[in-house]
């Protein structure tokens, strides 16, 4: 009759194990010990150890009880066999009666045939399987829960072994798909475009973790609450730091609190603790059997709080061994960071003259982290699946935008290819720089005002280096999404009078807060919704928290003393919300006034047309603005019914069908005939095809992302607007259908550089 180990029994079992690491020696032979002293501690007549080779194979590394001359011979694919199931799985198997199970693989050269029940456990390391542990019973054995825990705690001792790359390789264990050493080629979805080589640099790389096996149990449970207590006093300071505002912006953080407040999680720590394990190897246990168990879930929700739970478990790490943050490392020279996932001042906190690119296996191009990666002018491909267990640290990494792709490990004649791509792309940057100086004005004189869309003072530079003639759109809420606390009017006032002073005489248009939606503010926990995009966002917060919007519109007026001040309002929905705002202006206005403080010269008011239904309001709304912004990107989303971030919905529908030039071209009339200025901010704006329709419909500014500048004043310079119009009248009454293909072969047919 065979019994499970106590809870003092796994301990033992751990501290001989420890005993036999200690003693140092070939890995395999101590290996060969590990197996012996399992079996016998877990009264089991046999203990496996299977290890990952490349080429996705399990091979037997150390038997105890199966014949000896089977070590090294036998293998198994992922996904063959019991042992292959538990791999692809990541996940444990006990089985009483293993040699029925429909996946039982028989293999006559290990003498396994005599063994009725199995158990084993993944041997994982940082979420990936990297081997198997089994131990097999010559009876019929019901193997406890406890006993499964016991074995797993074990395979955690022995992940460290193997990856010491004494016994397989480090580069046979870095992640693959079965050709672990050979390129590999991920399709994603281009968040910012451009070409970038360099090594793979894991964004929260696992910590190294020194000790894993603990002498005292009672010592390394009081570490890990000590650094329990240290988390939650962090995270207590991040969410008490500072004036959060006027009493609005409570539970700040309190779902990452209660995340990292959950007892489950505390005690299913300490249990580690107690099995043998140091505090830190406990945080890891602990987090690799979530991720193992959560591995295929694609549910975004459950995912997001997937990385929350890491993030916490690597803080907690981080407490443990007073480590730095991931981004504060030292880079290779030419790096590229790859993540699952990443906050946008995470990507800031890396060394800016050697990040050269970034790579995401989540996010969505409006994803923060994108847009900070825009302002920095990097290469990002998101959405590239499995990305974590296909990249391992310093993989070689080529990312190219243009066409979707990332490369891994990429072979000679894509680094040719590369090379030569970027010595064109260099050549083609030299070419329009030239043009930085040179207006934006076509053959026959027909002048567009080229802005920047902006929203860090990093892109601020980006005026004089692209030749614009101004901010177009300065999105006020990026600065908000990247603090960690809410920016008080001093700290608006400041960054506002920055921007400005960059600008020096090209005016700027500031966007007041368009929060809601995609764009989060990491101390404002809100509820959640269930159409974000439709929800609480822009100025249907600034007009139920007026105070908030009224401390915005008084830091823009502080920062502008005296000087032209151009404020735009986003998401305008009814004329009734625009007076609403103006409202709110005149009284910071008035309270300047009384104070007796200059007033900004012109103050000049404006909306955003973003949502349809302002469509039917145009000649109210030109009644009251000084100029409109036709932000595209929701209008067509809204107009279209297809979320902007939802790749599968977004790309189904082209800025040039007839319904979007229809809207454009209504607002482009009302405002020229009423004298309004009208400009359009949202992505079309940088696409030259899309610009060549919005000149024939009467658009005469447009704000784009910087790199796109250039390109643009390239394409205008080289567009005669009378005939390209006469070319417009002729097709644009095409049945039904996207003008882009009529007016890319326009493009094509006269040059037009695209
Ligand atoms: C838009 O909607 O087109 C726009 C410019 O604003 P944002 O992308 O910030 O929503
Ligand atoms: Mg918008």
């Amino acid at each position: 009759m065979t019994q499970a180990p106590s809870l003092s029994g796994a301990r033992m079992l751990l501290k001989r194990l420890r005993n036999v690491m200690a003693r140092g020696g070939a890995a395999q032979l101590r290996l060969d010990q590990t197996v012996k002293l399992i079996a016998a501690e877990m009264v089991a007549e046999v203990c496996s150890i299977y290890l990952l080779r490349a080429g996705e194979v399990l091979e037997l590394f150390a038997t105890e009880g199966l014949k000896k001359e089977a070590v090294h011979k036998t293998r198994l694919r992922v996904g063959e066999g019991l042992v292959g199931d538990i791999a692809s799985h990541a996940r444990p198997l006990a089985l009483a009666d293993a040699q029925h199970h429909p996946q039982f693989a028989y293999r006559p050269e290990t003498g396994e045939e005599i063994f009725q029940s199995l158990m084993g456990v993944p041997i994982l390391r940082a979420g990936r399987v990297i081997g198997v542990l089994v131990i097999q019973n010559r009876t019929r054995r019901q193997y406890s829960e406890e006993e499964i825990e016991t074995l797993e705690t074990v395979a955690m001792v022995l992940a460290e072994l193997a990856a010491g790359g004494e016994l397989v390789s480090q580069e046979e264990l870095r992640p693959g798909d079965g050709i672990a050493l050979l390129p590999l080629r991920l399709d994603g979805v281009t968040f910012c475009p451009g070409l970038a080589k360099g090594v793979a640099v894991l964004h929260q790389a696992t910590l190294q973790l020194q000790q894993l096996v603990a002498e005292d149990p009672e010592r390394e449970a009081e570490r890990l609450t000590g650094a329990l207590e240290e988390l939650h006093s962090s995270i207590d300071q991040l969410l008490d730091a500072g004036d959060l505002g006027q009493g609005e912006h409570f539970e700040v953080l309190e779902t990452y609190r209660l995340f990292a407040q959950d007892q489950g999680w505390r005690s299913r720590m300490l249990e580690a603790v107690q099995s043998g394990l140091t505090a830190e190897a406990a945080v890891q246990k602990v987090q690799n059997d979530t991720r193992a168990r959560m591995r295929d879930v694609t549910d975004p929700y459950l995912r997001e709080r997937l990385s929350d739970l890491d993030d916490l478990a690597n803080r907690l790490l981080r407490h443990l061994l007073g480590a730095d943050a991931p981004g504060a490392r030292r880079l290779p020279e030419e790096a590229i960071v790859v993540a699952r996932s990443m906050g946008p001042a995470e990507l800031l906190d890396y060394d800016r003259t050697r990040l050269k690119g970034l790579v995401l296996e989540e996010g969505s191009q409006n994803a923060h982290v994108a847009i900070v990666a825009r302002a920095l002018d990097i290469p990002v491909i998101g959405r590239c699946a499995d990305l974590m267990q296909k990249v391992g640290e310093g993989d070689p990494l080529v990312i190219d935008g243009d066409n979707e792709q990332l490369f891994i490990r990429p072979a000679d004649d894509i680094l040719q290819t590369f090379a030569e791509s970027m010595r064109q792309r260099v050549m083609k940057r030299a070419a329009f720089a030239a043009l930085r100086d040179l207006p934006a004005v076509t053959l026959d004189g027909v002048k567009v005002d080229l802005n920047i869309n902006a929203g860090l003072l990093m892109d601020v530079p980006q005026i004089a280096a692209t030749g614009a003639a101004g901010i177009g759109l300065y999105r006020t809420e990026i600065p908000f999404m990247i603090s960690h606390e809410y920016p008080e009017v001093a700290r608006q006032t400041e960054i506002y009078r920055k921007v400005l002073d960059g600008a020096g005489d090209r005016p700027v248009v500031f966007r007041t807060l368009d929060i809601g939606s995609d764009k989060v503010l990491p101390y404002w926990n809100r509820a959640p919704e269930e159409n974000p995009a439709m929800g609480w966002r822009a100025i249907r917060i600034a007009l139920d928290r007026p105070a908030m919007l009224r401390q915005q519109l008084r830091a823009m007026l502080n920062a502008a003393d005296g000087r032209r001040l151009q404020v735009m309002f986003p998401m305008v929905t009814e004329i009734a919300e625009f007076d609403s705002c103006r409202r709110l202006l005149e009284r910071e206005v008035a309270r300047r006034k009384a104070a007796g403080l200059a007033l900004p010269e012109p103050l000049l008011l404006g909306a955003m047309v973003e949502v349809p239904a302002l469509l039917w309001q145009l000649p109210e709304l030109v009644a009251r603005v000084d100029f409109l912004s036709v932000g595209s990107n929701d209008l067509q989303q809204f107009l279209f019914a297809a979320d902007r971030d939802n790749p599968a919905a977004a790309g189904r529908y082209d800025t040039l069908a007839p319904a979007m030039l229809r809207a454009l071209a209504e607002v482009a009339r009302v405002a020229n005939a009423a004298g309004k200025p009208v400009g359009l901010c949202g992505e079309m704006a940088g696409d030259p095809i899309a610009a060549m329709a919005l000149l024939c419909l009467g658009y005469r500014a447009l704000s784009m992302s910087p790199p796109r500048v250039l390109p643009m004043r390239a394409a205008i310079r080289n567009l005669n607007f009378g005939r390209l119009m006469a070319y417009w009248q002729a097709v644009r009454h095409l049945d039904g259908a996207t003008l882009r293909g009529a007016l890319l072969d326009y493009a094509l047919d006269h040059n037009v550089p695209l």
